[in-house]
């Protein structure tokens, strides 16, 4: 099952606990906790073909909310030449598809899913220091984690207190795992696959 904005549902998507009856498509199998999802038509659970084939499209219910605005931006930075409204409507069937046709993430708070280059980045995993080493070059994750951080949250983040204090050494495996943590780091490719970006939160 693959998700353009989620790279690694086995391991971090919301699941119920046991085979569910999709919502949807009416089959018992394992499926998304339709609780984590927002808007004002709540569900209880929905498998992953459904949300894959847009089963959420013309509901009032989604999984996250895009950085609509940062995207708009990037979309005409890149095509000067399109008339906003263009760019405004094309920005807004990207989210569309950001926020209908992806699983929900764990967060301790809400925030605007990161956007770069012109489309939202994947989700990957949860930020710890072994995942900085690996994802950079030359093995030396904490400039790659300063670079990373997204701009909602540069200001507010002191790089060396998170890197020392706050961010695991060991790779977060499970969601189980990322409940435990305090401060949780959502670390996002690019569609590019050139840039990391990095959402912080704390519980
Ligand atoms: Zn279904």
């Amino acid at each position: 099952m693959q998700f353009r904005y989620f790279q690694f549902p086995e391991k971090f998507a919301i699941w119920t606990d046991s085979p569910a009856s999709c919502d949807f498509c009416g089959e018992a199998k394992r499926c998304f906790d339709g609780a984590p999802f927002l808007g004002s038509e709540p569900i209880t659970a929905i498998c992953g073909e459904c949300l894959l084939a847009g089963k959420l499209r013309d509901r009032d219910t989604y999984a996250c909310e895009g950085d609509i605005v940062e995207l708009q931006q990037q979309l005409q930075a890149l095509k000067p030449e399109k008339s906003a409204k263009t760019v405004s409507r094309k920005a807004g069937e990207v989210t569309d598809d950001l926020e209908r046709t992806t699983p929900p993430i764990f967060t301790h708070q809400t925030w605007y899913w990161p956007c770069d280059g012109g489309d939202y980045c994947t989700f990957i995993g949860y930020g710890s220091k072994a995942l900085y080493n690996h994802l950079a070059p030359d093995g030396d994750g904490i400039d790659l984690f300063l670079n990373s951080l997204y701009y909602t949250v540069e200001d507010l983040s002191d790089v060396d207190e998170l890197w020392e204090e706050s961010l695991p050494e060991l790779p977060v495996t499970t969601l189980a795992a990322a409940k435990q943590l305090v401060t949780l780091f959502y670390v996002f490719v690019s569609q590019k696959k050139d840039k990391v970006v990095t959402l912080w939160d704390r519980r």
